[in-house]
């Protein structure tokens, strides 16, 4: 027998965010790279390619399709979210978020009209709403040419909330390191937004092209980015999915920076498109080994 999954959708009339005409104008053009986005999700089980794109108060836009790996899927917005911290963004200079989602082989012209093609997921608005409330969530208008512009906070009425702390991350003591793709690990380490845990980890790929990629934890009530996950992410939305090494840094003081568990999937991921990767973990005594990655076992322990 089959049940259909087909759920009665309540629409609220929510109050919309006044926006110059030059906001409606740069929103617009987030649609468009959110629909762009979705041509490099990575999406075999669910079949079900998002695009998101997060605009910054700078100009700059990031962007990401969903990336299933493994039952486990990254959602595109809590990517885009970590691509922009990864990059050095705060959280309250998060300014926009549009999604946009369509079967593979789509998207066909009825997709741009159908406003739940354009709405983030619970779980990811819970993510966004943690992250920034006064973020704005655009979704095209019915008319295909307009925006609607809401706040994030206004999106998600009665929210689950907790007090947490958000412990400054540490410095990272070596992030001058000689080798250029650890001390990119170790500034994105120091840009992880780890409330729940305050266990920051940082991550970073250099692709056979030599271009470097990173990655970091990002927690909220709803997701945890895994940050070697979200590096590889990273890389392969650019196209380029070939790694050639790959750095985890976890932890918080010198030696004490092993990351407490490494991501199967994202390893096996790894191993299966680059069997000549290697890996680079730090020591627990202050230093880094560097190791083949079908040598790294799939879970680690912390030495502290
Ligand atoms: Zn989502």
């Amino acid at each position: 027998m089959q049940i259909s999954t087909q759920l009665p959708v309540h629409r609220h009339q929510l109050s919309q965010v006044q926006c110059s005409p030059e906001e409606r104008h740069q929103y617009r053009d987030l649609v468009d790279r959110a629909v762009e986005a979705r041509t490099h999700a990575f999406a075999p089980n669910s079949h079900s390619m998002v695009g998101s794109a997060i605009l910054a108060k700078d100009g700059k836009v990031y962007s990401s399709g969903n990336f299933e790996l493994t039952p486990y899927a990254d959602h595109g917005e809590q990517l885009a979210v970590a691509f922009a911290l990864a990059d050095g963004q705060s959280p309250k200079d998060l300014k926009a978020c549009a999604v946009f989602v369509a079967k593979e082989g789509g998207p066909t012209p009825e997709d741009f009209h159908k406003q739940g093609n354009m709405t983030s997921c619970g779980n990811c608005r819970q993510a966004i709403f943690e992250i920034n409330p006064d973020m704005h969530e655009v979704l095209l208008a019915s008319d295909g040419m307009n925006v609607e512009v809401y706040r994030a906070g206004d999106m998600l009425p009665h929210a689950y909330h907790r007090e947490r702390t958000l412990l400054p991350n540490p410095a990272s003591p070596t992030s001058d390191n000689p080798d250029p793709l650890i001390a990119q690990a170790l500034i994105a380490r120091s840009r992880s937004f780890v409330p729940r845990t305050n266990e920051p980890v940082g991550a970073a790929v250099e692709t056979v092209d030599g271009h470097i990629y990173t990655g970091i934890r990002v927690e909220t009530s709803s997701f945890s980015t895994q940050a070697e996950r979200v590096a590889m992410a990273n890389a392969m939305m650019h196209g380029e999915n070939q790694i050639k090494r790959m750095v985890i840094v976890g932890g918080g003081s010198p030696g004490g920076e092993v990351p407490r568990r490494v991501s199967w999937d994202a390893l096996q991921a790894v191993a299966q498109q680059s069997p000549e990767a290697q890996v680079t973990l730090p020591d627990g005594q202050g230093g880094f080994v560097t190791q083949s990655i079908k040598d790294v076992p799939g879970y680690l322990l912390a030495h502290s």
